[in-house]
């Protein structure tokens, strides 16, 4: 599928749920989330399997499932054996902050998911609790190794820099390249929760580099990537530095969303939304409705001069 600007969209991200197992002070209340949905509204997991092989049938051959936290979603294994046997589907991947991983990445690797994306911004127990709320490191890090030794890979831990909490362990965090696994540090997005701490706390991605002065650029692989990647010499993993705000990717965005509630996004950082879900339980031509809407995709985005959007990411699907 083409957009209006001749961009190839060719990813999926879906939102399996908004709930999750953490509170990350970026991400969620501290009390979770105050309008919890009705199960009536979230698409169920039979519509999400009709959904993702309508886009499937259309050109999508690349999924990735998050959340909130995908892992709490009931039957995920089941969808994900599903899924991985549709036709024209080559990358299967979860966003997931680990803490379940450590039982679950057997079954998921089993049931053809590809490779995960691990969430961790800290390797020390007291500030994890301050960031997530009420996760275990130990289960994450304990998730991490069984999501490598079950070849749930390349093993990509996903980091957002927080000033003044864990802007200290750039190079701590760099030693999992040491084991093959990528790291990617995340610029902190004013989305939601994190909007009234955002600016004073944010810490580019320029740090990393003055932090980690042998870090060496190497060539990007895909240009669709939102990371440029850099290694330690002689390090196989990659160090990858995503700055959804200070440097745009959107030339190169080949990405749809999902929510849970089967909202098409089109982009991250727009509040516009089409209701596929409306849609499906009203018999439209789903197929139709995703192909026009895509065309309309945004050129792309503007959130240094736009208000912030009030979503959380749990919301969105980071
Ligand atoms: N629960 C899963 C997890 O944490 O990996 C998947 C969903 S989470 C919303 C996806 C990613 O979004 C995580 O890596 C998280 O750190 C990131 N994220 C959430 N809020 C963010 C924010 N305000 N700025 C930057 N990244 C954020
Ligand atoms: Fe949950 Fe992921 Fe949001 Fe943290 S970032 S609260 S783990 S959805």
């Amino acid at each position: 599928m083409r957009d209006s600007f001749g961009r190839k969209i060719n990813y999926l991200r879906i939102s399996l749920t908004d709930r999750c197992n953490f509170r990350c002070i970026y991400c969620m209340p501290e009390g979770g989330i105050e309008d919890k949905l009705r199960h009536e509204d979230m698409l169920s997991l039979e519509e999400i399997y009709v959904l993702i092989k309508d886009f499937v049938e259309l050109g999508i051959d690349k999924i990735r499932f998050t959340g909130g936290e995908p892992l709490v979603r009931k039957g995920v294994v089941d969808l994900i054996s599903k899924v991985s046997r549709l036709e024209g589907v080559k990358d299967l991947t979860m966003t997931t902050n680990g803490q379940l991983l450590k039982h679950m990445a057997k079954p998921l690797k089993e049931a053809g998911l590809n490779r995960v994306n691990i969430s961790l911004d800290t390797l020390d127990p007291v500030k994890f609790l301050e960031i997530t709320r009420c996760g275990d490191l130990n289960a994450v890090l304990e998730g991490i190794d069984e999501a490598v030794n079950v070849g749930l890979t390349p093993v990509k831990i996903n980091t957002v820099l927080i000033g003044g909490i864990n802007d200290n362990e750039i190079r701590d965090l760099i030693d999992f390249t040491k084991k093959g696994i990528d790291v990617r540090f995340i610029e902190l997005m004013p989305i939601g929760e994190a909007a009234g701490f955002a600016e004073e706390r944010f810490v580019s991605n320029d740090f990393v580099l003055e932090t980690v002065g042998e870090l060496i650029p190497i060539e990007r692989e895909d240009i669709s990537s939102p990371a440029t990647y850099y290694a330690l010499p002689g390090v196989k993993g990659k160090v990858g530095l995503i700055n959804p705000i200070t440097c745009k990717f959107c030339a190169n965005c080949n990405r749809v969303r999902l929510t849970s509630t089967g909202k098409l996004k089109l982009c991250l950082h727009s509040d516009r939304e089409i209701d596929l879900k409306f849609a499906l339980r009203n018999d439209r031509n789903i197929k139709k409705i995703i192909k026009s809407s895509i065309w309309t995709k945004e050129e792309s985005h503007h959130l240094e001069d736009e208000q912030y959007i009030i979503r959380n990411m749990n919301q969105i699907g980071g």
